[in-house]
């Protein structure tokens, strides 16, 4: 029965009491949805009246919507940056935040080519919590018997820094899943995964990822479900297998544990696990042995129902991939957080990729929507931008989201600019449009058009002492290949053809402008490896010219013609592509570091795959 049509009673048969209460716990928040909201903002408005930040704008005491929209302005991350570097460099007082900063979540957006720093406090994490608690009461709506087996799933965590004044700075998942709340997480038969904790918890990307695997062989036959958070995560684990089946058999075969996982707590929960079946072996390596990968996933796991990935976003790119390697099954979109607050869930978690709406719990924060209207900043001088509360937005407009955080974030733009579909009683549902300034994504890394600029300028440099300059550039992410890669086109002007740059040349502009591009891309390259090297492929002269002349007659005006700075249109990618003259790859790995000191003396491991 679909979601939509069940008003008054609860959402579905509920596969057990647990969920019962999960799926009531919605209903309740969602039929309430503008009265949920009021509270919320008043319990934030009443802990936080003292803050530093709250204090500037004399709500004095007020804690309704109408004082609170008409004195607290809307804010971006740069705004905020002053204060929350305070905080990080040890202010302990009340600045955003009546409670204690417990610790700074690294999100994957940037400013300034780092990751910003999200003030987060104790408590959010059981309201993530209650949102993860959501999720298989809902599925199980859907899906019946997730009980009598296993989830498989690809789950990592990221190197952790400290801020000067001690706090710990990283990502939101790796904070989760070091949590107790994950560590400890009560048996329930409805989420029980393969990997086990030691696994999920080692630092060491290769080592993490190879004994998931493992894992996952040993126990391919109980699977019931495989994901990843993000897909392009589910087809880095396809590409491990696919470099390092051999040794994961011979390990399978013999019973013993590749000699490269050296992290103690992993060996020793692993010989509990790790037992000769040469018949698996065997298994494997017949199916991993053939040129053709496709529908990998069912042949390896054959009773998997679902991929549970996110696809929505800048993910969907890898729809045809996902489907190639698992048949076409289901893929399962179950959230939509982020690291400032997580938001909502999918109630109808196995619908098709573009069917996917998140339904933001009320609970959660305080939210409001800004009107979107493409090439319009939001506002003027005279009427400021009119932000519209949760139960009020229209379905077919588009919206950018404004939240108002437990941990002290006031109106502060997410910059994800959503569309809403519909309603689950009073609560709105979004799809996901876009997130705002994004030009290229492979994995977690965000690229800007003025980042990309900024990298071109910064790469053609080297080439002033051969008279050449970029005349024009476009780029592409091309996920065609696991890990996907920028690619850039240049169309080059040299001004001595008897001195043009020679390919080695032309590879270190590669270099360079990965050394230029903030440091999300960075660490996708060096530490997860999940975005390969990037590459420029120079053009033939005059073919920005036609790329031009392609778009007048498609309908472009001349006058309002702008060189697309990301391309993804077939036709343009192939007359670009029949335009190549040579193709440079990156040479080497661009520098990166986290951020700031590291705290765990782990050792970053620039070849995952092995
Ligand atoms: P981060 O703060 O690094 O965790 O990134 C959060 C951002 O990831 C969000 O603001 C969205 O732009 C994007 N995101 C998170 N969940 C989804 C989803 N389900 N679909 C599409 N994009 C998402």
């Amino acid at each position: 029965m679909a979601v939509d049509s069940i008003l008054s009673s609860p959402l579905g048969p509920p596969a057990c009491e647990k969920d019962a209460k999960a799926l009531q716990f919605i209903e309740e928040m969602t039929r309430n949805a503008d009265s949920v909201q009021e509270n919320v903002l008043a319990q934030i408005l009443t802990r936080n009246a003292q803050t530093e930040y709250l204090q500037r704008y004399n709500l004095n005491g007020a804690t309704d919507r109408e004082t609170f929209k008409s004195k607290i302005p809307m804010v971006t991350y740069e705004d905020l940056q002053p204060l929350i570097q305070r905080i990080a460099n040890g202010d302990r007082s009340p600045i955003l935040s009546a409670h204690p900063v417990s610790e700074f979540l690294t999100s994957s957006g940037t400013s300034a080519g780092e990751r910003k720093l999200m003030p987060t406090i104790k408590e959010e994490l059981d309201r993530r919590q209650l949102l993860y608690s959501l999720l298989m009461p809902v599925m199980n709506l859907y899906v019946k018997g997730l009980d009598k087996g296993k989830g498989l799933y690809f789950l990592f965590i990221k190197s952790e820094t400290q801020t000067p004044g001690g706090l710990l700075a990283r990502p939101v998942l790796t904070s989760y899943y070091k949590s107790d709340h994950f560590k400890t997480r009560p048996y329930d038969p409805y989420n029980v995964y393969t990997s086990p904790n030691e696994a999920i918890l080692c630092p060491d990307s290769f080592q993490s990822m190879y004994t998931q695997m493992l894992c996952g062989l040993y126990e391919r036959k109980q699977v019931l479900r495989v994901g990843a958070v993000f897909a392009s995560g589910l087809l880095r684990a396809i590409r491990f297998l696919q470099l390092n089946w051999q040794q994961l058999a011979e390990d399978i075969r013999t019973g013993s544990l590749n000699p490269k996982v050296t992290d103690p707590s992993i060996r020793e929960c692993m010989t509990r696990i790790v037992r000769a079946d040469p018949e698996l072996a065997d298994f494997i390596a017949k199916e991993c042995s053939k040129d053709n990968w496709e529908r990998i996933i069912t042949r390896i796991w054959p009773n998997t129902k679902y991929l549970d990935v996110i696809v929505t976003g800048a993910m969907a790119q890898y729809i045809p991939t996902l489907d190639y390697y698992s048949g076409g099954l289901p893929k399962a979109c179950t959230m939509y957080a982020s690291s400032e607050c997580y938001f909502g869930l999918n109630l109808n978690p196995m619908c098709k990729p573009s069917e996917v709406s998140y339904t933001i719990m009320p609970n959660m924060a305080y939210f409001e929507f800004l009107p979107h209207e493409p090439n319009s900043t939001g506002s003027t001088r005279d009427s400021p931008p009119r932000l519209v509360d949760l139960a009020d937005v229209e379905i077919g407009k588009e919206y950018e989201l404004v939240i108002t955080t437990y941990a002290g974030l006031c109106r502060y733009r997410v910059g994800d600019i959503l569309r809403v579909t519909g309603f689950h009683n009073s609560a709105p549902q979004f799809q996901f449009v876009r997130r705002k300034n994004v030009l290229l994504s492979i994995d977690s890394d965000k690229t800007d058009e003025a980042e990309l600029q900024a990298a071109v300028e910064s790469a053609s440099c080297l080439l002033r002492e051969f008279n050449t300059s970029v005349v024009e550039y476009t780029s592409y992410a091309d996920t065609k290949t696991i890990p996907g890669h920028y690619v850039i086109y240049w169309e080059l002007l040299g001004k001595d053809s008897g001195n043009s740059p020679s390919d080695q040349v032309l590879e270190q502009c590669c270099l360079a402008m990965e050394e230029s591009l903030n440091s999300v891309y960075r660490q996708c390259r060096v530490a997860d490896n999940s975005i390969g090297p990037l590459e420029i492929r120079v053009v033939r002269n005059g073919t920005f010219e036609e790329l031009m002349d392609y778009a007048i007659s498609r309908g472009a005006s001349i006058n309002q013609y702008k060189v697309p700075r990301c391309v993804s249109f077939t036709p343009i990618m192939e007359l670009l592509d029949s335009r190549v003259v040579s193709s440079h790859f990156s040479p080497s790995l661009p520098q990166w570091t986290p951020e700031r000191r590291r705290l765990d003396s782990f050792k970053v491991n620039d070849d995952i795959m092995g």
